[in-house]
């Protein structure tokens, strides 16, 4: 028997159509041909299959209606699940159940508004609004933390955003605002007020020390001249003033100072020499520079030999010598003498001193045997005063020869040899025995 259901083939796909476009019908079992004579409607076969029970066409997408065919229809147009055109006419299909939201949330055409500036919008304009109201408040792209109004950003960026970037009003140079102040502190061109409370007003931080040591007017220095003796203090103008007007006294102190320091060498010379100490009752003295010192002498300079003792504890001498002679002999001969100084052990020795005195003077020929040593001896006189125990004075007279040797003699051998003479004083060693 061949039956056809129209209703159920027109809702399915045209696949299984028993119709052609010739006209010519053919099975949707085995395709063979059909004639059109033969097809006919069958109610009852109709009334059969509209009876059986089917589940509706989104039963895979959760609907659970299952009830007899011809009540397909009439459920579909109920169905939650079956899309119908979106009832503000968007021109989407939309299954019943979600058309409430899309209505509300997804529409184009729905109306809305924007939650910030309470303006109207369809859906599709509030998409291009969203992102752009001036009125949304949104986080500060500098990440401050702060949330602003989009249209109040750029002055917040500008003005008050706390990491916004301003300069130092001292140095220029840029800060994140929130350092600033840790940066003021620090700052080398913060302005400061001179310690000295000098007539500058602000000087910035890392000047003040150039400033205090070389400008500043009101700082009170010592006078350059301090060490000398000066005791002026005054601000470096008057300072200045001070140095112009005061040369005169300056100069007075600079000698005073040379004159105790000539004594501090004369007194460390003294002390040098007695750790040098001659005891040995003859002294050999080596005149260097003669020509210099012979020079020296015209103007009056005597010659003084380091002291010696006679003995360990004996009599302290020093021999003298003027080169370009003295008294007696003076401009023409050689004058040489002996001095008794005040010594250590005068206390324990006999007085007058009573000892032979001899000078020679060397010749410095090549050969000892032709050498001709100018040799002069003393036996001191005992009534002369100077042979008594000395007294603290320095300058004591001497006692000797002011015509030792004469200039012209002095020419004719060797007394002088490369600018050098040698003259000894040996004193008696028989009598200087000390108590
Ligand atoms: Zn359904
Ligand atoms: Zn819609
Ligand atoms: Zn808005
Ligand atoms: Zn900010
Ligand atoms: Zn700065
Ligand atoms: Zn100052
Ligand atoms: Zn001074």
């Amino acid at each position: 028997m061949i039956s056809c259901f129209y209703g159920e083939t027109k809702r399915r796909s045209k696949k299984n159509s028993i119709s052609s476009s010739e006209g010519v019908f053919t099975c949707p079992e085995d395709n063979l041909p059909l004639d059109y004579a033969k097809i006919y409607p069958d109610p009852d076969a109709e009334v059969a299959i509209m009876g059986s029970v089917v589940y509706c066409i989104h039963y895979k997408e959760g609907c659970k209606w299952s009830d007899e065919l011809r009540k397909l229809q009439g459920h579909l147009n109920m169905c939650k699940f079956d899309a119908i055109p979106c009832t503000n006419h968007c021109g989407a299909m939309i299954p019943r159940l979600v058309m409430e939201d899309h209505l509300l949330y997804t529409c184009p055409k729905r109306r809305t508004r924007c939650e910030y500036c309470s303006r109207d919008f369809t859906g599709e304009t509030l998409e291009n609004h969203v992102g752009s109201c001036q009125l949304e408040p949104i986080y500060c792209e500098n990440k401050c933390g702060s949330k602003i109004q989009r249209r109040h950003q750029a002055n917040h960026r500008q003005h008050e955003c706390t990491k916004r970037l301003v300069p130092c009003r001292y140095c220029q140079k840029e800060f994140v605002y929130d350092t600033l102040q840790i940066h003021t502190a620090k700052c080398p061109r913060l302005p400061v007020s001179c310690p000295n409370r000098c007539d500058v007003l602000k000087i910035a931080k890392e000047d003040l020390e150039v400033h205090l040591s070389d400008h500043c007017t009101a700082l009170t220095l010592p006078c350059t001249f301090k060490d000398m003796g000066c005791k002026f203090k005054g601000t470096r103008s008057a300072l200045d003033q001070h140095l112009e007007d005061a040369t005169k006294p300056h100069l007075l102190l600079v000698c005073g100072v040379v004159s105790r320091q000539q004594h501090h060498i004369n007194s460390l010379r003294t002390a040098l020499q007695g750790l040098t100490l001659n005891t040995s009752g003859t002294l050999l003295w080596k005149i260097t520079d003669y020509s210099r010192r012979l020079a020296e002498a015209r103007e009056g300079y005597e010659l003084c030999s380091t002291p010696f003792y006679t003995s360990q504890y004996g009599y302290k001498l020093m021999a003298t010598l003027f080169l370009n002679g003295n008294g007696a002999g003076e401009g023409t001969h050689l004058s040489i003498y002996i001095k008794i100084l005040p010594g250590e052990y005068d206390a324990l020795l006999q007085w007058p001193f009573s000892h032979t005195v001899t000078f020679i003077l060397y010749d410095q020929t090549s050969t000892v045997e032709q050498a001709c040593n100018i040799v002069e001896s003393f036996v001191p006189d005992p009534t002369w005063k100077n042979f008594q125990r000395p007294s603290k004075e320095p300058d004591a007279l001497g006692f000797g020869f002011p015509r030792f040797v004469s200039h012209d003699v002095l020419k004719k051998r060797h007394y002088v040899k490369d600018d050098v003479m040698y003259i000894k004083v040996k004193v008696d060693g028989n009598k200087t025995i000390a108590v």
